[in-house]
């Protein structure tokens, strides 16, 4: 099947099915719609954290800059060592970090040497300093104590080489990356511009923070979980506050959200009996496509472009718009800030500590806690309450288990897929 160039072509292929859309298919679907940004700047390197490259980065030097010691010990020459015996060598000088010895290496001669010193001309090898004793008569090298020529010696440029390319244009900055960067000297980069996202929460029912509740009312919590991912995410975040479930008020809102920003998110309003609503908005504004995704939480979805902005409509519930965005949303993001690495989260199985219950017909991600069994492994278990308003089930969770949609009830011990809510980097 060719890919679809519009929404209304992708809304006509023959599989397609908006009551029943499986994850793999509504990812894949967004995905084909996606336009990373062009735009570039150059930023100091400590501001490169968490932006994505938009040049290839080169090396201006060789790493290491010189061949140097990986101990504490003597730089010797192997041709010195008595095969099976004894070596009786002299202590010519010392070669220090950031201070080498001026004295060449000669026959029957050695440098005390330290971890990150400059080898000294003449030396080829590097005893550590266990293996070898010294008083007022010179330096003695245990029998055997190197191997081979070259031993506990770094080279010049083993880790990088002159010229060579140390990072990919759409590759991220993390830290690894800022510290490479640093011991190439390199303090200025050219990333991507930030992506901007603007996002409001619909709902009559919603306050914001400071205002007094009225009988029935609650606290808009979104746009705070929103803020959270995206700000993580390094994007520019543009909170719109709450709208009204009032059609010129969103109206409005979806035009000044669609002139601002690359990307528009908004919670609620997209469920049975609300979606006609937006829908009808969005027949007028741009164009939308409205899905029940085969998963829970996480059911209703809207996808489409409003202008030039690629529009997100995630559900309501709490709990369904964080599973929402870090599955649907999350990539896309990623995407659009120009990150060429983008893969499906890792996921790996752990049997059971206790049963699940599920029926059948929907990936489910459950909120779960990976805990260490005690003889190296992990178990997992759920958190307890999966309702899809349940917050605290994400707050609790140190990851999702994974049930995919043919799965029904699960026992304990069984494997199960999980997906690690927090990654080392
Ligand atoms: P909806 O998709 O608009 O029908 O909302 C589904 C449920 O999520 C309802 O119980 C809403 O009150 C709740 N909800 C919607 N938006 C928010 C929000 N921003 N913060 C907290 N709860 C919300
Ligand atoms: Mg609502």
């Amino acid at each position: 099947m060719t890919e679809p160039k519009t929404l209304r072509e992708a809304s006509c292929a023959d599989d397609y099915d908006p009551d029943s859309m499986p994850v793999d298919k509504a990812r894949a679907l967004i995905r084909t719609f996606l336009q990373p940004v062009t735009a570039t700047e150059r930023v100091h390197v400590r501001q490169a954290l968490d932006r994505v490259l938009a040049a290839d980065v080169f090396s201006p030097l060789d790493v290491p800059g010189h061949d140097n010691s990986a101990m504490d010990g003597y730089a010797i020459r192997f041709a010195d060592l008595v095969p099976g015996g004894e070596t009786a060598l002299r202590r010519v000088g010392e070669s220090f970090a950031g201070r080498p010895s001026e004295v060449a290496v000669g026959p029957g001669q050695c440098v005390r040497i330290f971890t990150g010193a400059v080898m000294p001309a003449g030396a080829d090898t590097v005893v550590m300093q266990e293996r070898a004793t010294e008083d007022a008569d010179g330096v003695r090298i245990a029998p055997g104590a190197v191997a081979t020529t070259g031993q506990n010696r770094r080279f010049a440029g083993e880790d990088l080489r002159k010229g060579q390319v140390v990072f990919r244009t759409g590759q991220p900055v993390h830290p690894a990356e800022l510290g490479m960067m640093a011991s190439l000297g390199i303090g200025e980069v050219t990333v991507f511009r930030r992506l901007r996202v603007a996002f409001f929460s619909t709902g009559d029912e919603l306050k914001s923070i400071g205002t007094p509740l009225a009988a029935g009312e609650i606290y808009d919590s979104n746009r705070y979980t929103l803020y959270g991912m995206l700000t993580r995410l390094s994007c520019d975040v543009i909170d719109m506050g709450v709208v009204p479930d009032v059609p010129d008020e969103l109206e409005r809102a979806f035009a000044s959200a669609a002139a601002a920003a690359d990307v528009v998110i908004t919670s609620g309003g997209v469920s049975v009996g609300e979606a006609d609503f937006v829908k009808q908005l969005m027949d007028k504004l741009g164009e939308v496509l409205f899905w029940k995704i085969a998963m829970k939480p996480g059911r209703p979805l809207a996808y489409g472009k409003i202008g030039h902005a690629h529009f997100f409509g995630l559900p309501g519930n709490p709990v369904s718009v964080m599973v929402t965005f870090y599955h649907f949303v999350q990539d896309a993001l990623r995407i659009l800030q120009g990150r060429r690495d983008v893969a499906t989260p890792p996921a790996f199985k752990v049997p059971l500590a206790a049963p699940i219950r599920k029926a059948p017909g929907r990936t489910e991600f459950q909120r779960g806690i990976l805990t260490p069994d005690g003889k190296g492994g992990y178990t997992a278990r759920t958190t307890g309450n999966q309702g899809s308003g349940i917050l605290s089930s994400m707050s609790q969770a140190n990851c999702f288990i994974v049930l995919a949609a043919d799965t029904g009830n699960c026992a304990v011990g069984d494997l199960v897929e999980v997906q690690l809510l927090e990654g080392l980097i």
